[in-house]
């Protein structure tokens, strides 16, 4: 694609970036047949090619952004799967990023938008002020549908999606784990603002797997939220502020005892993890050091997958439907992993129809874009309830959330069920489900 960039904006490093991503578009449309929303809307200001050309004229043009930019980059769910379609390897996710970050600079919202993501950016990447939200939206639940007639549509969106009950909280820093008999390995379990307040039985399971397999997990004091809440509002300054603070911590953890891996159970969040490199190489104060833990950061079924589990001794041969989480199957490319992890813990894995296609989550996308992630979400349900699973899996919370509020079919996290296959308890999720408990797995060879 041509561009037409003065001399002066290419000086400036981020829009040069982004020239180089928009020229090595070649306008094919291949990657508006995977595009969710191009898929549902048809308008082709909704799919990925239409997107690029709004965002290269609204950069050339270094004007603030229009009302239409905005309406079409917001609904783009930064799920990614253009970018495994494209064959010509546009980088679409940093020039979204760039795109949103010059919304974020030049536009006004109206003013219940602009509260809303103001109240979302203050709240979710904060454990404990998460956590007395979701506590109130659980009491509020019956409002729902009171805000959407309202048309508060993603107030009701944010009371529906609340669990009625919180899980009890677990430690979220500065606690090591150690290996059960000989050490293996020494990780650092990254645990992110909504998994400990919404399912810390994933990090628990995380933690009993890895140990039990001789690996060491420490909580490091002074990590948090990975920053991709904020990162995709376009709040720059405060997602390089979450970024350089878990740095820090991961840094003083792996030059103190050692840190062979980061590793990280919400995908959605590995995805912005190994991205820390790109997000600050132009900090000369903090370049290296992001390139470095970008290196470590591992999703957890990418880890699991080089450990030498044990088979069961009987195939539970519960029937799984795996959602691929968009961030982990196109932000990350990773999708042989956890299939063979639960294949290999006896589990019968049922590829999804449309398995390429988001579920609706993407961040905060369910509670600012109701509608279509409603509309996804029926598509996704209807697809996973086509191959007729007991059980669904998956590896990144939001996803988990999202489908769960859409169907009876339990929804549990990969490293939930690898943990019940190999010794660990029943996935809270499957409380009160009658579902027969996999065989013991024969002890590891360690
Ligand atoms: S598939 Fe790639 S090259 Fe083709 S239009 Fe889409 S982004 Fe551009
Ligand atoms: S990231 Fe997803 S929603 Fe956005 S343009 Fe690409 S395929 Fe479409």
């Amino acid at each position: 694609m041509q561009t037409s960039f003065s001399l002066a904006q290419l000086a400036d490093p981020n829009l040069a970036e982004s020239e180089k991503i928009l020229r090595a578009c070649v306008h094919c449309g291949f990657c508006t047949a995977t595009c969710p929303t191009y898929v549902l809307l048809g308008d082709e200001r909704d799919s990925p090619r239409g997107r690029i050309y709004l965002i290269k004229t609204m950069l050339e043009r270094d004007a603030p952004a229009t009302p239409d930019v905005v309406t079409h980059v917001d609904r783009c769910l930064s799920c990614l799967s253009c970018m495994t379609t494209c064959p010509s390897g546009v980088h679409y996710m940093h020039l979204v990023d760039h795109a949103r970050i010059h919304i974020e600079r030049t536009y006004r919202r109206p003013l219940l938008n602009r509260m809303l993501r103001a109240v979302l950016a203050a709240v979710i990447p904060n454990n404990r002020r998460f956590r007395t939200a979701l506590k109130l939206a659980g009491f509020a639940k019956p409002l729902a549908p009171l805000f959407a007639w309202l048309g508060l549509k993603p107030v009701a969106a944010m009371l529906r999606l609340a669990p009625a009950r919180l899980p009890a909280p677990v430690t979220a820093e500065n606690v090591v784990f150690p290996a059960v008999g000989r050490r293996r390995g020494r990780v650092a379990l990254m645990a992110g603002c909504v998994t400990p307040v919404i399912a810390p039985s994933v990090q628990e399971a995380a933690i009993r797997v890895l140990t039990r397999h001789g690996i060491e997990v420490v909580l490091p004091q002074g990590q948090g939220c990975c920053g991709g809440v904020v990162h995709h509002m376009g709040r720059e300054h405060d997602a390089l502020a979450a970024v350089r603070r878990n740095l820090d911590a991961w840094i003083a953890e792996a030059d103190g005892k050692g840190l062979d891996a980061i590793l990280i159970t919400a995908s959605g969040c590995g995805t912005t993890v190994k991205d820390y490199g790109f997000m600050l190489r132009n900090d000369p104060a903090f370049a290296g050091k992001a390139q470095r833990m970008s290196a470590l950061a591992k999703d957890i079924s990418e880890y699991l997958a080089g450990l030498d589990l044990p088979r069961p001794a009987t195939a539970p041969g519960l029937v799984v439907a795996y959602h691929g989480a968009c961030s982990l199957q196109h932000g990350q490319k990773i999708t042989r992993e956890p299939r063979e992890l639960l294949s290999r813990t006896g589990f019968v894995v049922k590829e999804v129809p449309e398995g390429h296609l988001c579920c609706g989550s993407a961040g905060t996308y369910n509670m600012l874009e109701d509608d279509i992630a409603k509309r996804l979400l029926a598509r996704k349900v209807a697809n996973i309830e086509k191959v007729r699973p007991d059980l669904i899996a998956a590896g990144n919370v939001g996803c988990l959330t999202q489908i769960a509020a859409g169907t009876a079919i339990p929804v549990v996290h990969l490293v939930e069920l690898v943990d019940w296959a190999t010794g660990g308890p029943k996935p809270p999720a499957l409380n009160g489900v009658s579902i027969v408990a996999p065989a013991r797995a024969a002890e590891p060879v360690l």
